[in-house]
């Protein structure tokens, strides 16, 4: 299929896509908050009040997985799994262009 067969819509997806692929980071999961005690004692979370802390979740092999996510790699792990997301969107979108494609038998 010769690419300026796709319309300009489905051009700039294809080229945002490419663009994440090969230049920016990717990450499938889910970042939460989590309320922990650290288990320190002497630590004000011993007496109740707990630490906000960031998770990053996934689903992998049928198990939930989940890491810790420091202050510092918040802003990189947030754009990496905002970047994924957009990815699967546009993945989404590509493919229902070739169903309908295919539906309406398109070359
Ligand atoms: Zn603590």
């Amino acid at each position: 299929m010769h690419r300026s067969q796709f319309s300009a819509r489905e051009r700039r997806q294809r080229s945002r896509l490419a663009q994440v692929v090969h230049a920016a980071r990717f990450l499938r999961g889910t970042l939460t908050v989590r309320n922990v005690r650290c288990g320190k004692p002497g630590c004000h979370c011993a007496r109740g009040e707990l630490h906000a802390c960031l998770y990053l979740v996934r689903r992998h092999g049928g198990k939930l997985r989940q890491m810790f996510v420091p202050r510092q790699w918040e802003e990189r792990v947030r754009q990496a799994v905002e970047n994924q997301q957009e990815m699967e969107k546009l993945i989404e979108e590509l493919s229902d262009g070739e169903w309908k494609r295919l539906q309406e038998r398109k070359e």
